[in-house]
């Protein structure tokens, strides 16, 4: 599987580390039930089937965090943004 970095093109995925799904939101630690939305947010993941979004780290390359659309069945690439600018369109992070 070939991952387009935005800053250096298509690479390697064993250039990149996965750091998981990127469709998650980080509960806050100040709410009442924060122990059990971080249990959850931590532990109670699913198994998602086609289209994702998903966080790689360019460890090998530019060490950029970049958020990739991948259908997991094919592993086909549907794009790759990077992590800061994900963060400035005001899109959850
Ligand atoms: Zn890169």
């Amino acid at each position: 599987m070939r991952i387009p970095c935005p800053y250096c093109g298509a690479r390697d995925a064993h250039e990149f580390a996965y750091l998981g799904d990127a469709t998650l939101t980080r509960p806050d630690p100040a709410a009442p039930d924060a122990e059990g939305r971080f249990f959850d947010y931590v532990y109670q993941r699913t198994n998602p089937v086609g289209a994702h979004e998903e966080w790689w780290y360019h460890a090998q390359g530019c060490r950029q965090w970049v958020k990739v659309a991948r259908d997991t069945r094919t592993h086909a690439i549907g794009g790759a943004t990077l992590a800061r600018d994900v963060a400035t369109s005001g899109e959850p992070v």
